[in-house]
């Protein structure tokens, strides 16, 4: 007998929970990943995380071959032909169970139903194991069995819940040879699926596989963590760890970032601020996730604060286009949206200061922000992209209040403070003085701020006074 593990977002060996609990049966693996051409589409994919998913699978052909397991890949156009061809592989292969790690969006968790009823129809087992989180959504409630809409709240009882969780990561799967009959692809099979699609080529930037990223995990454990807490805001020092795509395609799980940390303070990392401030960020992504869970509305396009619906958003592409370029006279805008463009990431502290300027300074709908940031990020998540924007716009769970808006230009001149990272990125005002790059006086040449930050301030203000909670 054989068993089939279906890999999706999961592209690495190592506390790969499906992985493991298939090789523990003690029969052959074979492992097996779909691409859909709609779901592209479909999620707006960006053309860089394509590319690095594509150069993951190239990895992995290779690490799963040395552990007798073939990969398989095959390319389907529509998400119904998904299950059908998933059970067709299973069938082919003899296969008597599928494993795969759940994936939590509404999309995804009808498209798992649908595989999960498909096999067992047909006598095959099908077992849905979690590593997206170290916590799996449901299982962090309130005294009333509820979820929690506040992030406060729900760290403390993650942090509670997450201790008598084994936070020990998997090993690798060690298993039986799988039957010699079947071949794993070929690596031009792997390009073939992404061919009816552009991809962006990053690799001078961002290299793939689960290597790369613990490499990464190790340098910022041993260099980045102690000082997390006080380099994290400033754009122009390297101060967070940069491991967001390898999350994001999981050739990093979020135990064994956890894990790291806990070696790395002997198990108690309550004395060290800038551990406790990372394994915080850590707990967001989490929250992010059981959002998507327990609030599935955010799936569909929907504010997670109902009333918040009722905003008048602007329409206004030239406002939106001069955003998406990097173009709207305010320079710390400029610089970060230039920096998302150039290498498919941006710092978190200007995802906030992007976000809200978007929604709040030019009352675009958040929306618009979330699908353009998406089509652009190598780390695109939907959960902690959607968490952010509707943060930023205060329509989300735990949402930034609606009074509290973000000046970019002092938000520039705090975190930003002698200009470096502008003069990076736009280079044009390289030459200013400290005092001026913030807010370039009109007769630098510099393009002059396409909205007045005050009164749009004042303005988007009292359009949210105006709108009424639901009790
Ligand atoms: P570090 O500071 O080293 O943090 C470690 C890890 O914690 C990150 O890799 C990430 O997985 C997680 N994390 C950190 N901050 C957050 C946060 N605020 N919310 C959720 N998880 C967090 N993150 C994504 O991974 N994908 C996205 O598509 C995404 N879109 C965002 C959109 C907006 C508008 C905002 C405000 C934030 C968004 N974030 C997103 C969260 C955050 O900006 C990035 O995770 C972070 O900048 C990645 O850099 P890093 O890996 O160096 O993070």
């Amino acid at each position: 007998m054989t068993a089939l593990v279906w890999l999706r977002h999961d592209l690495r060996l190592r506390d790969n929970p499906a992985l493991f609990k298939a090789a523990a049966l003690e029969e052959g693996v074979v492992a097996v990943y779909v691409h859909c051409d709609a779901y592209v589409r479909l999620h707006d994919q960006s053309a860089a995380q394509r590319d690095f998913i594509r150069r993951h699978l190239h990895i992995l052909r290779t690490d799963l071959a040395e552990l007798n397991i073939p990969l398989l890949v095959s390319r389907v156009e529509k998400p119904a032909q998904i299950a059908p061809e998933i059970l067709h592989l299973a069938q082919s292969l003899n296969a008597g169970h599928c494993f795969f790690n759940a994936e939590y969006p509404v999309n995804e968790l009808n498209r798992d139903m649908a595989v999960n009823q498909l096999l067992r129809e047909q006598g095959i087992a099908v077992k849905r194991c979690h590593d997206r989180c170290i916590v799996p959504p449901g299982m962090v409630r309130n005294g009333q069995g509820e979820p929690y809409k506040v992030f406060t709240a729900f760290k403390k009882k993650w942090l509670h819940t997450v201790m008598p969780l084994s936070l020990t990561p998997l090993d690798l799967p060690l298993c039986q040879a799988a039957d010699p009959a079947v071949n794993g692809c070929t690596p031009e099979a792997i390009d073939q699926l992404f061919s009816a699609h552009e991809l962006r080529d990053l690799s001078v930037l961002w290299s793939a596989g689960e290597q790369e990223a613990y490499t990464r995990l190790d340098e910022f454990i041993a260099h980045g963590l102690t000082g997390y807490l006080d380099q994290r805001d400033y754009p122009a020092i390297e101060g967070t760890s940069t491991l967001s795509p390898y999350f994001a395609v999981g050739s990093l799980s979020p135990r064994q970032a956890l894990s790291a940390v806990l070696a790395y303070t002997y198990g108690d990392w309550s004395g060290n601020a800038g551990a406790a401030c990372w394994i915080s960020e850590l707990i967001w992504r989490e929250f992010y996730q059981h959002v998507v869970v327990d609030y599935p509305q955010v799936c569909k396009r929907k504010a997670m604060q109902a009333h918040t619906e009722a905003f008048p958003w602007q329409k206004d592409t030239g406002l939106f286009d001069a955003w998406c370029k990097g173009m709207t006279g305010i320079p710390i805008v400029d610089a970060a949206m230039r920096q998302l463009n150039a290498t498919g990431w941006m710092h978190n502290r200007l995802r906030m200061i992007v976000a809200m300027f978007l929604t709040k300074n030019c009352q675009i709908d958040w929306r618009w922000g979330e699908q353009y940031f998406i089509s652009q990020l190598i780390d695109g998540d939907f959960a902690a992209n959607n968490g952010g924007w509707q943060w930023s716009a205060s329509t989300g769970t735990d949402a930034a209040p609606y009074f509290r808006i973000f000046n970019p230009c002092s938000q520039s001149e705090r975190f930003d403070p002698t200009g470096e990272f502008i003069r990076k990125w736009v280079p044009e005002i390289a030459h200013l003085s400290t005092k001026d790059i913030h807010s370039p006086p009109p007769q630098s040449g510099y393009p002059l701020p396409i909205v007045d930050l005050s009164e749009s301030r004042k303005a988007t203000i009292a359009l949210f006074k105006n709108l009424q909670p639901y009790t």
